[in-house]
């Protein structure tokens, strides 16, 4: 057997069936199949104990097991090997939940032929190679879950579905910079990603933070190209990390790197190529910084190349408030469908950063109660409403949420959990999980921050009709009015604060009408819903361009 080979445990219960996949893998070569059958779960369980698998193909109707059961009890036993299903087309339900539920990929029994089975077996092999090895994290396995429900639901051209798995490009760099103790000298690790290159430049923020790793750069990559096409807008998506604790530098320090991490990326980046813009831990002065390290080294003055920047320097107005601004139209959109009158409506904000402190200010100008905000520190809460003008200024001022007086100090934890209409998680990933889902107490969830939710919960929260408002769509007024941005520079244009916000509202109101219609017309999920609407723009850009050589 050659190290190429796959191996392959095959647990299918019909004979017949086993026969015509053993027969088809036995005709593949480069790599081939080498194969081992059982017709049961225990038997295979057993076999999987002594012996190494690459790949398992599955039956989820055995003798000995039936439904996701079959599959659950797989995974805890074998967690590391990429399961294939096999189904017939009346348990096609069965089999999709199986792939949300983790499964590389399903067969319909009817339709398998070598070419087919070889390509789908090998794919998951390598999904999980990739994912297990420098890729790994749960935010690019929570956007993997995604993309490949949305896929199905689409139907994605095969050839197509690849392709969008895994960002087109990729740079992965040990940064040095100096510390402000001018001998030492600290190496981080740093990353720019671009999954689509196919739909113009990319776009996409760069993020200071100290869980930041390759996986996670290209789930945000990825949900980049979906949000860009959702708008309509002419970028591939892209993101940038940098994995350092930002509250840990001084601003010389910040400086430093920045200005090290653009050297390394310059020739990945600029006005036609890809366009930086803030993320988590990074703002206006870090944009400022970022251009002007580009422009020193094209040796002329170039603002394009970012956009979030200080509006002094070519950045737009309404840029800095327009993450938490595009969060809250996409509120009012889902309060007028479910009926909600915002005005005296109670609203909870996790994250008092870029995106939920405007998100805090617009909620309550709205006459929205804001019950209770937190940052990193944790929450404060105010069962009368918290007076966000006041603590903006107190948080403008370096002061932490706890330390504001008017409040009582609660937990990130339990802030999630308050009875409100209206929760914005506008923090971090993976706030919202099969844990603490039931006990979500809200009306609408609109997804300020980047996969707040995972997809257990996303399930859990949709049985329960708590409306959400994905991040690709809640959170891309961002995205938006950098593209204003963008074009302003581009053209030389100067719009004004109304053009812009007038212009932000007529894009993202048609597109959540487009996904509210799609969900309604196609029965599906609203994330699920934005995530098909993006993934076919990108799929018809694809196929008409066709592929290169
Ligand atoms: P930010 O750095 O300005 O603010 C982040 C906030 O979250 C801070 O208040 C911080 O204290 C808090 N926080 C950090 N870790 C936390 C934790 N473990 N628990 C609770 N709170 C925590 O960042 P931002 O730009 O507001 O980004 C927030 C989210 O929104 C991110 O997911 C980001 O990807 C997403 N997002 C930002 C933009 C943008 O334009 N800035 C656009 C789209 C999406």
């Amino acid at each position: 057997m050659s190290e190429a080979d796959i191996r392959v445990l095959l647990i299918e219960d019909n004979p017949l069936h086993a026969r015509m996949l053993q027969g088809f893998l036995d005709e593949i070569h480069a790599p081939s199949f080498p194969v081992k059958h059982v017709d049961n779960l225990a038997a295979g369980l057993d076999l999987a104990s002594r012996e190494k698998f690459d790949v398992v193909l599955l039956d989820l109707v055995l003798p000995d097991s039936k439904g996701l059961d079959t599959f659950v009890r797989w995974r805890t036993h074998a967690p590391h090997v990429p399961v294939v299903v096999l189904t017939g087309l009346d348990d096609m339900g069965l089999a999709t939940r199986a792939v949300e539920s983790g499964a590389q990929d399903y067969l319909l029994k009817s339709q398998i032929n070598a070419a087919l089975l070889s390509r789908s077996l090998r794919y998951a092999v390598e999904r999980v190679r990739a994912r297990s090895e420098e890729w790994d994290s749960p935010m690019f396995r929570n956007a993997h879950q995604q993309f490949l429900k949305a896929a199905q639901v689409v139907d994605l051209d095969d050839n197509i579905r690849q392709r969008l798995l895994f960002p087109q490009r990729t740079q992965v760099l040990s940064l040095p910079f100096r510390r402000d103790g001018y001998d030492q000298v600290e190496t981080v690790f740093g990353y720019r990603v671009q999954h689509v290159l196919t739909m113009g430049p990319t776009k996409g923020g760069v993020r200071f933070h100290h869980s930041v790793s390759l996986g996670e750069v290209a789930a945000l990559a990825m949900w980049m190209t979906w949000k860009c096409a959702l708008m309509g807008l002419p970028y591939g998506g892209a993101k940038g990390g940098v994995r350092v604790d930002p509250t840990g530098l001084s601003r010389r320090e910040k400086q430093r790197l920045t200005r090290r991490y653009t050297s390394e990326i310059i020739h990945v980046i600029g006005p036609d190529k890809d366009i930086p813009a803030p993320d988590l831990g990074t703002g206006a002065q870090e944009m400022a910084w970022m251009m002007d390290t580009y422009s020193e080294q094209v040796g002329h003055t170039v603002p394009e190349v970012v956009t979030g920047k200080p509006v002094v320097l070519g950045g737009s107005v309404g840029r800095e408030t327009a993450t938490g601004k595009g969060v809250v139209l996409m509120v009012q959109e889902a309060a007028d469908h479910l009926d909600l009158d915002l005005d005296g409506a109670t609203a909870v904000i996790q994250g008092f950063g870029n995106v939920g402190s405007a998100a805090a200010e617009f909620l309550d100008q709205l006459g929205t109660k804001i019950l209770a905000v937190s940052d990193v520190s944790g929450g404060l809460y105010n069962d009368n409403g918290l007076p966000i003008a006041d603590l903006l200024e107190h948080a403008r001022s370096g002061g932490l949420v706890q330390d504001y007086p008017e409040g009582d100090n609660i937990s990130n934890a339990e802030l999630l959990e308050l009875e409100c209409d209206v929760l914005v998680p506008a923090a971090i990933e993976n706030q919202i999980t099969a844990e603490n889902a039931d006990r979500i107490n809200c009306k609408i969830v609109a997804e300020g921050a980047n996969g707040p939710t995972t997809t257990e919960a996303d399930e859990i929260l949709n049985d329960r009709g708590i409306f959400i408002v994905p991040d690709i769509l809640a959170n891309a007024g961002g995205v938006t009015v950098s593209y204003f941005e963008w074009v302003q520079g581009t053209q030389n244009y100067m719009w004004t604060l109304e053009e812009i916000n007038s212009r932000l509202k007529r894009i993202m109101t048609r597109a959540f009408h487009q996904v509210l219609q799609r969900s309604i017309d196609q029965d599906l999920d609203m994330r699920t819903a934005s995530l098909v609407q993006g993934i076919e723009r990108v799929t018809d850009a694809k196929l008409i361009r066709g592929l290169f050589p």
